[in-house]
């Protein structure tokens, strides 16, 4: 058995060597040509298989940088002659270049130059091979495209975890340039909470497992913290690990609402369940204790069982409330909530809503001041306009003292109707002005002042208001400051038919 041959270090080749070596090269695919220390070709073992290929004879005597694949290509043919040049002095060459086909097409191969150094260390020959690369090359650029062009972080690591290339998009999202990265530990970036997952998952991935939809926090440049979901796949004979990386912090806010809003919806519905389960044990108590032999006692006990039943209808409302708003916001978000509109009096609607607050709330008082007009036609969705003011005017008796008025006002012009309602409450600052009108917004600390108690609310109830008034082609508001109390209002246009 002879000792293998390497093509690519400087060999020397005995005569049975060179047999054995014949043998195996005929049977390699590609261009494979002898030279001369010259550059000129004097066999030529193999010709491009894959593409047309120029003929052995019209190869063999020719300067291979003048066979035709360079034809029209000064700069190639050059760095061919340069190349050759240095084999010439005993030198291992690997390189690529464009050429051209025998029909004109551009190509892109790569090529080694080996000399053949006879037993007193002379170039005799020069053995030059070479492959077309194009498809790989064309590859290589749509890949290169893909990595510029992504929306999300593409990285590349070694097996420590340090960078190695990061595409335009980790700068975008993070704020740091390759330069800023390259070499560095990709752990540094990690949120201090979630190292000890990220260095097992590296573990897991040096071990050759690959990674679906892990998700960390990243320390930006200007030291902010952001959700990243990632995904990443070992390469161990090149000891790389490629990740591909996407922002998720839309997504985890979101969460982080529903979460909330499923413990504060939660609270919220069992506050007045609790109400009426306190209601319904007193009545059955009071009941129990009723005994015809104390007829007087009847009237006192039927009278208690009067403010329960109240009490219980209250808490029922509440929990109608809670649960009508959760079914809107939910139909407004899927941009179906949808109004009836008919020709009505508003005043009717306006007197309709005062008259149901005042029996829920019977101690509290509401100012009214209405124009002279006694009809003022609107065309709306009477149910819908009700639960607007109702709301407004829930708000105004729930965060403003029950021993102040709430004050309903309501103004028209020729082509207008304004209803507002002015409370004496805390009031809002202008950000909370804007806020308020915002799903599942409540101003943090604000507490129930008036009213009969029970339910806060999930802060769906604005929300909600301004759809409808804009379904209404209305428009809603507030005026308001800190201290001075707040007035809501809402117009809508006259029915002018
Ligand atoms: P909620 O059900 O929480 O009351 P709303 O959407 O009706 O939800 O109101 C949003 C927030 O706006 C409330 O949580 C409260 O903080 C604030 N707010 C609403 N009305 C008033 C008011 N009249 N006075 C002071 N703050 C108010």
């Amino acid at each position: 058995m002879f000792p293998r041959p390497k093509l690519q270090k400087q060999v020397v080749i005995t005569q049975t060597q060179e047999d054995y070596l014949h043998t195996i090269l005929r049977h390699v695919r590609g261009y494979l040509v002898v030279l001369d220390v010259e550059g000129v070709i004097i066999d030529v073992i193999e010709t491009w298989l894959p593409i047309t290929a120029i003929p052995k004879e019209k190869q063999i005597g020719v300067p291979l940088w003048q066979v035709g694949w360079w034809d029209g290509l000064p700069r190639e043919q050059e760095q061919i002659k340069g190349e050759i040049a240095r084999a010439a002095k005993g030198h291992s060459i690997r390189g690529s270049t464009r050429y051209h086909t025998v029909e004109g097409e551009e190509r892109c191969n790569s090529y080694i130059f080996n000399p053949i150094i006879d037993e007193q260390g002379m170039v005799t020959q020069i053995v030059h091979q070479a492959f077309d690369i194009t498809e790989h090359k064309r590859k290589e650029e749509e890949l290169r495209h893909i990595f510029e062009m992504s929306l999300d972080i593409i990285s590349v690591i070694d097996m420590e975890g340090r960078y190695i290339q990061v595409n335009p998009a980790f700068e975008k999202l993070l704020g740091y340039k390759p330069e800023d990265v390259i070499g560095r530990d990709s752990l540094d970036y990690v949120h201090p909470d979630d190292i000890k997952i990220k260095r097992t998952e590296i573990k897991r991935l040096r071990c050759g497992e690959a990674i679906h939809a892990a998700e960390n926090r990243y320390r930006t440049k200007d030291g902010t913290y952001r959700w990243i979901a990632w995904s990443a796949r070992p390469n161990l004979d090149e000891g790389v690990i490629y990740i591909v990386a996407r922002n998720i912090d839309e997504q985890k806010a979101q969460e982080q609402l529903r979460d909330t809003f499923l413990s504060m919806a939660s609270h919220e519905l069992r506050t007045p369940l609790t109400g009426i389960s306190t209601s319904l044990q007193m009545m059955r108590k009071r009941l129990k204790l009723l005994t015809p032999e104390e007829p007087e006692k009847l009237i006192e006990t039927t009278d208690r069982l009067q403010k329960n039943l109240e009490r219980a209808e209250q808490q029922v409302t509440a929990e109608c409330r809670i649960i009508n708003d959760i079914v809107d916001a939910n139909r407004i978000a899927r941009g179906q909530l949808a109004i009836n509109p008919l020709p009505l009096d508003l005043i009717c609607i306006v007197r309709q809503v005062i008259g149901d607050a005042q029996i829920t709330n019977p101690e509290r008082c509401f100012e009214l001041t209405f124009p002279a007009e006694p009809y003022i036609p609107v065309i709306v969705d009477a149910m819908r306009i009700s639960q607007v003011l109702d709301n407004i005017l829930a708000n105004a008796i729930k965060y403003s003292p029950d021993d102040q008025p709430v004050k309903i006002n309501v103004e028209v012009n020729a082509k207008h109707v304004k209803v507002a309602v002015h409370d004496e409450g805390p009031g809002l600052t202008p950000e909370e002005q804007k806020r308020i009108w915002e799903r599942f917004y409540q101003v943090p600390g604000r507490r129930i002042q008036g009213g009969p108690g029970g339910s806060m609310g999930l802060g769906l109830g604005l929300y909600i208001c301004q759809t409808i008034i804009s379904l209404h082609s209305g428009e809603i508001g507030v005026k308001s400051e800190p201290g001075q109390g707040s007035t809501f209002y809402f117009i809508l246009p006259l029915n002018q038919m």
